[in-house]
C-alpha cells in the first residue's frame, strides 16, 4: 500500500487544509473536489484547468482509488444488476443498482463481511474482515453511475456490512455524498439500514443529516428477535425503537422498517397483531421481505399467500405496508451471496 493519501476521502473543507499544507492557495481545493466530484475524474492528468505543476504535486502526495470490476451479472427480468468489485487490497465486495421508474438506484456495501451474525443473512457466514472507507463507499456509487452511464438518483448502504459498525467512515461518506459541491445527491433520496446499534443511532441523529433510517426489525417482539438477530441481546427492542422515535423527532424523516418474512418464524396472525400494536403511533413504514435462502441457512420464505394476509392484517389496523418488489431475482439474490460463491471458488 502507498503512503499517499486517498483524495476521495477527503472533504472540501479538509482539501482546503491539505491545499495550505503543500504551500497551495485553499481556492484550488474547489477546483479540485469539482474535478474529482462533479466531472469524476479518474486521473490528475484529466485536471486539465490546473498547472502542471500542481498537477505533479498532486500526483506525489495524493491518490485517486478505484474499484476494479471482476464480474457484473445482469437481470434479463427487470435489468437489476450485481456487481462483484475488487478494492486495492484485493479484498471483494459487491453493490446492486437497481432500475425504478424515477432512475437507478445503486445498493452498496459498508463493510468486507459483517459481525451482527443475523441467522438468515450470507455476509455475516465468514465474519467481518475490515471496514470499508468513505471512498470505497463513494467508488461503489461512482463506478455504477459510469459503467451504466447514468446519474444515480438514490443510495441505500443495504448492502454487506451493518453502517453503524463502520459510524466514521459512514458519515464522511455522507458528507461527501451529499455535498452541493459535490455529487450533490440528496440526502433525502439515501438509506442507511442497520440492525439497530443504539448509541451510533442516537449519533447518527445528531448529525444534521437527514438520511432515511431503516430498521431491520425482522420479529415482533423482544423474544423472537432474539431469534434471528443475536445484536437483539445486546441492544433490547424497547431500547431501540425509543432510539428511532427519537431518531424522527430529530429529523422528521418517516422511518423505515424492514422486515424480511421467514416461514414459520414471523409471520403468524398473531405475529402481525403484535407488529401492529408494537409500531402503532410511530411514523413508520413497513417494508415486507420474502426472506432469500442462502444455502448455508436452513430459512425458507412463507408462501405467498400467507405474506399477502400478514400485509392485510396489518393493513387493517391502519399500518403504512408494502411487500418489497423482488429485484433481480434470476441473478440471485440475497445479501452477501455473490460475494459467498466467488470466495468459494
Ligand atoms: N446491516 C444492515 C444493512 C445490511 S443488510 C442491516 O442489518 O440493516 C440489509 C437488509 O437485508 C437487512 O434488513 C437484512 O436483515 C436483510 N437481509 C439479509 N439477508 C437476507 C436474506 N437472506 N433475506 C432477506 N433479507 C435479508
Amino acid at each position: 500500500m502507498s503512503e499517499k493519501t486517498d483524495i476521495l476521502t477527503r472533504t472540501l473543507e479538509e482539501l482546503k487544509a491539505d491545499m495550505e499544507e503543500i504551500g497551495e492557495k485553499s481556492f484550488r481545493a474547489k477546483q479540485i473536489y469539482e474535478w474529482l466530484h462533479v466531472h469524476h475524474a479518474g486521473s490528475f492528468g484529466e485536471m486539465t484547468s490546473l498547472s502542471k505543476a500542481l498537477r505533479e504535486k498532486l500526483e506525489k502526495n495524493f491518490e485517486i482509488p478505484s474499484l476494479r470490476t471482476l464480474e457484473v451479472l445482469t437481470s434479463r427480468i427487470d435489468g437489476t444488476r450485481k456487481y462483484l468489485f475488487a478494492l486495492e487490497d484485493g479484498n471483494v465486495i459487491e453493490s446492486v443498482l437497481m432500475r425504478y421508474s424515477y432512475g437507478i438506484s445503486v445498493c452498496i456495501s459498508s463493510q468486507v463481511g459483517c459481525r451482527m451474525g443475523c441467522r438468515f443473512c450470507a455476509s455475516t457466514i465468514g465474519g467481518r474482515v475490515r471496514d470499508l472507507t468513505a471512498s470505497e463507499m463513494l467508488c461503489q456509487v461512482l463506478e455504477i453511475s459510469r459503467q451504466a452511464g447514468e446519474r444515480v438518483g438514490h443510495v441505500v448502504i443495504m448492502g454487506s456490512g451493518e453502517p453503524l459498525d463502520n459510524y466514521d467512515n459512514l458519515v464522511r461518506f455522507l458528507r461527501i455524498i451529499g455535498d452541493p459541491d459535490g455529487e450533490r445527491l440528496s440526502l433525502r433520496d439515501i438509506t442507511v439500514s442497520t440492525c439497530g446499534i443504539v448509541p451510533n443511532i442516537y449519533a447518527l441523529a445528531d448529525e444534521g443529516l437527514p438520511v432515511t433510517l431503516a430498521l431491520s426489525l425482522h420479529a415482533p417482539s423482544q423474544e423472537k428477535r432474539e431469534r434471528l438477530l443475536p445484536i437483539s441481546l445486546k441492544y433490547q427492542l424497547p431500547e431501540v425503537l425509543e432510539a428511532m422515535q427519537y431518531y424522527f423527532s430529530k429529523t422528521g424523516r418517516r422511518i423505515t422498517f424492514e422486515y424480511s418474512c421467514v416461514e414459520g418464524e414471523n409471520t403468524s396472525p398473531e405475529d402481525a397483531v403484535m407488529l401492529a400494536d408494537l409500531v402503532r403511533g410511530m411514523n413508520c413504514h413497513i417494508n415486507l421481505i420474502p426472506v432469500n435462502p442462502v444455502e448455508e441457512r436452513a430459512f425458507r420464505r412463507p408462501d405467498r399467500r400467507d405474506i399477502e394476509a400478514f400485509r392485510r392484517m396489518l393493513e387493517k389496523r391502519g399500518i403504512s405496508v408494502t411487500i418489497r418488489r423482488e429485484m433481480g431475482r434470476d441473478i440471485n439474490g440475497a445479501c452477501g451471496q455473490l460475494r459467498r460463491s466467488y470466495l468459494e471458488k
